[in-house]
């Protein structure tokens, strides 16, 4: 390792709004060695998630806040450079939550584990393989209670949950919608992932009028990523007994006024509607299960995924901005070092 040092980013101050570079803080320290059961390991790819940012703000949620000052965590991966840890070798593949720096020490009880590094390449236990992938399979099998040869609409559809959503429904012979916020992702969406539709929500005029077009007998699963006004035009288009499966709401997130409500939440009513939300940490007990039918999926070439990788732990700030400008096409990811 020479001379070579750590390097991590923190929270330099809670963002009003948009996060912007000066909130986050690059801190270089010494890489730091192995203590007593401990493995030392050097991460290579961290992922970005539209999540991190609630976790900015000092607020009660259902994770803690980040504190100021203290590195971010979140997923990665990385590979094992020095053990006193016998389950784990020097070169094992590891996932954990320790993202946000270059090295860390562990001692495994921080839900670091060993990933099977020749099922995919490694960064897909961020994204299609890891959190995203199950919580798309989460939201629409357990929560959405999916059927063969439904309607489904899944917004933020070429992000890295709403591609895995789009595919699973299409594995199931359903009749899939997706939204998307510029052209080149819509012709992503129907010609690689071969969903029925897609929607550019920038340019289409009403969401709700573009989206009766397309199902004209209205949409039984609405996978909601977005909430605002995806929210509002899923609403206006649900069948009856349709679910609502709510997954995120990213356009509020940098929200800095309380956000407006749907003003047609009476059609829950209405349509005998049911919507639900959920956690994907909640649901861990599917991750097996998960893999399997993601691997199975893959080997049989019915999953493809997009990333785009910011090479660099300077960039991460830059990355999870860009997730809220859509400049990420599939899963954010940021290279932290080479294999
Ligand atoms: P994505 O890879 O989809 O990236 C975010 C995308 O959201 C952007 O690329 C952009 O795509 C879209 N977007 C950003 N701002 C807006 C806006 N104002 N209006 C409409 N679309 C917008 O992220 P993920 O797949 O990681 O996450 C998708 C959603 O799932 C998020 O809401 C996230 O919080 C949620 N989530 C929930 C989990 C749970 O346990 N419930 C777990 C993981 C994620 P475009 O160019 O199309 O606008």
């Amino acid at each position: 390792m020479g001379t070579e040092k750590n390097r991590d980013i923190r929270l330099k101050s809670r963002p009003v709004g948009l996060p912007t570079r000066s909130d986050f803080e690059l801190v270089e320290t010494d890489i730091p060695s192995p203590g007593l059961g401990q493995v030392l390991v050097r991460n290579l790819f961290m992922s970005v998630d539209p999540y991190m940012r609630g976790r900015m703000m000092d607020r009660k949620s259902y994770v803690p806040p980040f504190q100021i000052g203290e590195v971010l965590q979140g997923g990665a991966v990385g590979k094992v450079v020095a053990s006193n840890n016998g389950p784990f070798q020097v070169g094992d593949t590891v996932m954990s939550f320790s993202g946000w720096r270059e090295w860390y020490v562990s001692d495994g009880s921080d839900m670091m584990q060993k990933v099977d590094a020749t099922v995919a390449p490694i960064q897909s236990y961020l994204g299609a393989l890891g959190m995203p992938g199950l919580t798309a399979y989460v939201g629409l099998t357990r929560i959405g209670e999916l059927k063969d040869e439904e309607r489904v609409f899944v917004s933020a559809a070429s992000g890295a949950v709403g591609a895995i959503a789009c595919q699973i429904a299409k594995n199931k012979g359903c009749r899939v919608v997706g939204s998307a916020g510029s052209d080149e992702k819509c012709a992503y969406l129907t010609d690689e992932l071969h969903i029925d539709q897609a929607i550019n929500y920038r340019t289409c005029g009403n969401l709700s009028l573009a989206l009766s077009d397309v199902m004209q007998s209205g949409i039984d699963v609405y996978f909601d990523n977005v909430g605002g006004g995806h929210l509002t035009a899923a609403l206006d288009n649900m069948r009856q007994f349709g679910r609502i499966v709510a997954c995120g709401m990213i356009e509020n997130y940098n929200a800095t006024e309380p956000p407006k409500g749907p003003h047609n939440l009476m059609n829950i009513v209405g349509q005998s509607l049911t919507m639900r939300g959920f956690i994907v940490s909640n649901h861990y007990d599917l991750m097996e299960r998960f893999r399997q039918d993601m691997s199975a999926w893959i080997a049989a070439g019915k999953m493809t995924w997009r990333e785009t990788v910011y090479d660099g732990i300077e960039h991460a700030p830059d990355a999870l901005i860009a997730l809220f400008h859509g400049l990420n096409f599939g899963k954010m990811l940021v290279k932290l070092g080479e294999a």
